[in-house]
């Protein structure tokens, strides 16, 4: 079945038929005098509004029955008769003659339909079911007839008054779609729907005339989550649809890049992304070209951008370059991976506290404080962790962790193909190695690990939970 081709025919001064002259045919002649047709109406008779209309020279009556050569020199032609007969010659008379006809309340037999119409002044939003379900059509103008404010028409005139001077004041598109934005969704539309066309107006002239935070774009650190688009945040997803750039990692998902705005740039500057290795510095360029140059930049993080992401660095570089920012927090992979296998981070019995903490340690960095992470009743979250597991236990035994605690690898978390190994630490790297388990995976380490077994609910069960020691693993 394919589907209608919707359009918005301008009738200003184009000849439009009528057949028919009572109720009906009223409502109909009504809308299209408000468009502008030059409408004929034929019908033997017209009820009494058509007929002052007529009187009034706003229609030409034909007082007569249908007949083909009534479609001559006509762009549309709708039949609101009662009989069926007389609509179906109309429908006829039209496809030779190539007039779009409509039968009301035929679906079936027009060769166009009328939608239902929402409309604020010249701004109209047309719904149609292909007239496969009219109800419903009906049902969605209800609802967004409450939900759209009568300011829109308002607001739709006053930029239509000014389009010149906008354009003119902002050539490029860019920062006119801010300008827009910001009317809006500031004080221009806010004046409006308080009906203060005036003070509407006078906020219109000053952000036309304002300069400082138009001359330069700003950069929005976005978490993105870990993967499920289902946890972004609506702070994140307004970011992305109002984004001109998209700096973006590589752990974020194409679900959620196919979110942001269509035409938005999106640079993939993932450390590990394909052969070439993008630098920090080059990201702080990248982040300051494009602000400079007036766009708003979303920098996409996965998970949250302060946690392990690098985001406190980039903050400091626009701060110093005097690039406006915000940051938008993300649900960041301990918490995600957590929930999504069934592992809760703190317990009332089996953990008190949770780390987030990276396995990934630079060199030049210090080395994870072992004593403090050794001791029992608590979660360790190790991010970043595939290649340095045996290290990780060799150290946390040595330290007095007990080699049976259970722990929870999660690959892919939240993802459709994530996967949960579970174990005992002193078998941690022989099991993850076992699974062949790779990056993005996020170890969870501590007594409630053993939970997953039980709480696990999303994607396939953990592997290898029949290791676990039993009164853990029932423990709950
Ligand atoms: N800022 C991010 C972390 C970036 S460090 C956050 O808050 O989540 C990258 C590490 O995060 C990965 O090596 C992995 O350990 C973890 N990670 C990110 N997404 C993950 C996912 N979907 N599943 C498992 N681990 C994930």
């Amino acid at each position: 079945m394919s589907a209608l081709f919707p359009i918005f025919a301008d009738l200003k001064g184009r000849d439009v038929l009528i057949v028919g002259g009572g109720e009906v045919a009223r409502r109909k002649a009504l809308t299209l005098i408000e468009a502008g047709a030059r409408l004929r109406i034929v019908a033997p008779a017209l009820e009494p509004e058509l007929t002052r209309l007529s009187a009034e020279g706003h229609v030409e009556h034909v007082a007569d029955k249908f007949e083909p050569r009534w479609l001559d020199g006509a762009w549309l032609a709708i039949a609101a008769t009662d009989d069926e007969a007389v609509n179906r010659a109309v429908a006829d008379a039209g496809e030779v003659r190539r007039v779009w006809v409509n039968i009301v309340d035929d679906a079936r037999r027009s060769a166009f339909h009328v939608p239902a119409r929402v409309e604020r002044g010249p701004l109209q939003i047309a719904i149609s079911s292909g007239g496969h379900a009219p109800m419903l059509a009906r049902h969605l103008r209800e609802q967004l007839e409450t939900q759209i404010d009568a300011s829109w028409g308002a607001l739709a005139l006053l930029f239509s008054r000014f389009r010149q001077r906008i354009r003119r004041r902002f050539p490029y598109l860019a920062r006119r779609r801010r300008f827009f934005t910001r009317a809006i969704e500031g004080d221009v539309a806010a004046h409006l729907r308080r009906h203060d066309d005036v003070a509407a107006e006078r906020a219109l002239r000053r952000l036309l005339s304002k300069d400082e935070d138009s001359a330069s774009g700003s950069v929005s650190l976005v978490g993105a989550g870990p993967g499920d688009p289902g946890l972004l945040t609506l702070h994140a997803l307004r970011r992305l649809n109002e984004a001109d750039v998209i700096l973006h990692d590589r752990l974020v998902s194409k679900q959620i890049l196919a979110l942001a705005r269509r035409d938005a740039e999106r640079v993939e500057v993932g450390k590990e992304s394909g052969h070439h290795h993008v630098t920090q510095e080059q990201i702080h360029t990248l982040m300051l070209d494009h602000a400079r140059a007036g766009k708003r930049v979303v920098r996409l993080k996965g998970g949250d951008p302060f946690v392990f992401g690098r985001g406190g660095e980039e903050l400091e570089f626009l701060r110093e370059h005097d690039i406006a920012y915000d940051v938008v927090p993300g649900i960041s992979a301990a918490l995600a991976c957590a929930a999504y296998a069934g592992v809760p981070l703190t317990h009332r019995e089996h953990a008190q506290s949770v780390q987030l903490i990276t396995a990934h340690v630079k060199d030049d960095e210090s080395p994870p404080d072992w004593i403090a992470l050794a001791p029992a009743r608590q979660t360790l979250a190790v991010y970043m962790g595939v290649a340095n597991l045996g290290e990780w236990r060799d150290r946390l035994i040595e330290h007095g962790r007990d080699p049976a605690t259970p722990f929870a690898l999660v690959e892919n978390g939240s993802h459709p193909g994530q996967r949960v190994i579970v174990g005992r630490l002193v078998e941690l790297p022989e099991r993850a190695r076992a699974h062949g388990v790779r990056s993005p995976a996020l170890l969870l380490l501590g007594e409630t690990a053993a939970m997953a077994e039980r709480l696990h609910w999303f994607g396939s069960p953990p592997l290898g939970a029949e290791s676990l020691p039993s009164p853990l693993a029932e423990a709950a």
